[in-house]
């Protein structure tokens, strides 16, 4: 494919938790000049900042539960419709059920967004729980590291920013496991909602990020 027609993509990712999405995401976003759409990066800075969607959202969040869908789905479409996002984008952490699947494919039919792709990235919970647990963000810039798999330089400063880094209330152990039973019960069909419309693009993400990286721009 072209870097002009590469500039346009318009990607869903999906997978569990720890799977690399926000990681592979960013990669993506900065490989194919895309605007990367975070929901959990929107919710998680909404709540820093204590705004109304923060103040609604963080109750869910911190428990590792779904924030309701129209609180949601809004803020994507609100997002989506950025003249930035026009011009191709990522979308990470949404569609996390059925509805709000269906919710976008009704926004993409009215843009006339048919050719949308879906990467789907599978990792096993022995991974996942292995990530998550060692899973540090920055508190200013939301860069991501991992204590044994790529630790900060400074002991627990950012490596850009120098801010702070903090561990995720939703990543200590039993949120991460009701994290992946929601996953397990609400999103998984999301993957079946996209195989059956033969949009799935699947990848072991199990594997080094840089892998799974090559391979995904060479699917693309
Ligand atoms: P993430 O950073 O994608 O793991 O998301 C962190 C948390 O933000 C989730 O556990 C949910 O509480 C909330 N969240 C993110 N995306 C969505 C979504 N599409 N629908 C509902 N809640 C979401």
């Amino acid at each position: 494919m072209e870097k002009t027609q590469m500039a346009m993509l318009k990607l869903v990712l999906l997978g569990p938790p720890g799977a690399g999405k926000g990681t592979q995401a960013k990669s993506l976003s900065e490989e194919l000049g895309l605007a990367h759409i975070s929901t959990g990066d929107i919710l998680r800075q909404a709540i820093q900042l204590d705004s109304a969607l923060g103040k609604e959202a963080k109750h869910y969040v911190d428990k590792g539960e779904l924030v309701p869908d129209g609180l949601v789905t809004k803020m994507v479409i609100e997002r989506l419709k950025r003249p930035d996002a026009k011009r191709g984008f990522i979308l990470d952490g949404f569609p996390r059920n059925i509805k709000q699947a269906e919710d976008l494919d009704s926004f993409f039919a009215q843009e006339g967004y048919s050719d949308y792709k879906v990467i789907y990235l599978d990792a096993t919970e022995k991974t996942i729980i292995q990530r998550l647990g060692g899973r540090m963000i920055c508190k200013k810039c939301q860069a991501v590291f991992h204590m044994t798999n790529m630790p900060p330089k400074e002991g627990s400063r950012c490596d850009f920013c120098k801010s702070e880094l903090y561990q995720r209330q939703d990543d200590r152990e039993e949120t991460v496991k009701y994290r992946l039973s929601v996953y397990a019960q609400a999103t998984k069909p999301v993957v079946e909602y996209y195989a059956r419309q033969g949009r799935i693009m699947e990848f072991d993400a199990d594997r080094e990020s840089s892998v799974v990286l090559k391979e995904m721009l060479q699917g693309l």
